[in-house]
């Protein structure tokens, strides 16, 4: 079932999509239940996590490329919840960066509180799977040592078009980057290093995974940049297809701190 978020007649709740052009809702305490036409819905940002638990070095491919040796556990950073748009939205290139990569990802999107949950549980703590492209300021990765500025501008998270709830095997996906029509990234997640379930299991040994919270399980071969003007899709078999566009900042804020 492919889930999004809408408002409708002023009430704001997660509906199924049922037909190209109508919506089902999905919470029995609203009381509607005939379909609604997509049309007169408004969407909504499809999660507001309390927080997106990112993943570095989850293929062995791309540690490959980068003549790395897989980690022994997950690599854990942080991107906040501003830093989430939706399908359509424009990642802006921040004036401060001169490389802003795209990354690809499967992003698991938490349905139930998860704590101490073991890896034969994490599935039933998981609502389901979307797109996720975890933009990244390359040089300013390099330049500040830790990660947190590059990776948490606004916009440096798109994440979408819908949550597909029966992804029929999450270690069986091709998962593709594709800009400007040209293919720029494949992998399949059976290459990933840790599973999902094992990243829900050892992030909830960390932290208290809410429902809503994201988690982007990292990377395939074949990061590299983005230009404005450009259109980047994260295409995830079974999953979707998500499409945002690429613009650079504008003149800096006159009220900014030179
Ligand atoms: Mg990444």
């Amino acid at each position: 079932m492919r889930i999004i978020r809408v408002r409708y007649q002023d009430r704001s709740f997660y509906a199924a999509i049922v037909s190209p052009d109508s919506v089902r809702c999905l919470n029995l305490e609203e009381n509607l239940t005939e379909d609604i036409p997509l049309a007169e819905v408004e969407l909504l940002p499809l999660v507001r996590p309390t927080k997106v638990v990112c993943v570095g070095l989850n293929y062995h491919e791309h540690a490959r490329e980068l003549g790395l040796t897989p980690p022994d556990e997950p690599i854990l950073f942080l991107k906040p919840p501003s830093s989430v748009i939706g399908p359509g939205d424009a990642i802006v290139m921040p004036a401060c960066s001169e490389r802003v990569d795209y990354e690809a990802e499967l992003a698991i999107v938490i349905g139930k509180t998860a704590r101490f949950v073991r890896e034969e549980d994490a599935p039933a703590h998981v609502f389901g799977y979307t797109c996720a492209n975890d933009v990244t300021a390359r040089d300013l990765q390099k330049k500040d040592g830790q990660w947190t500025r590059a990776k948490s501008f606004d916009t440096f998270c798109p994440i979408g078009p819908w949550i597909e709830t029966q992804v029929p095997d999450e270690r069986a996906l091709g998962i593709r980057a594709v800009v400007n029509g040209k293919l720029r990234q494949e992998g399949n997640t059976a290459d990933m290093i840790f599973a999902p379930a094992k990243l829900v299991s050892f992030i909830s040994r960390v932290m208290t995974l809410l429902p809503g919270d994201v988690i982007l399980t990292g990377t395939p071969p074949g990061i590299g940049p983005l230009q404005e003007g450009d259109e980047v899709s994260v295409e995830i078999d079974n999953v979707g297809f998500l499409l945002n566009p690429v613009i650079s900042e504008g003149p800096a804020d006159p009220s900014a701190v030179q």
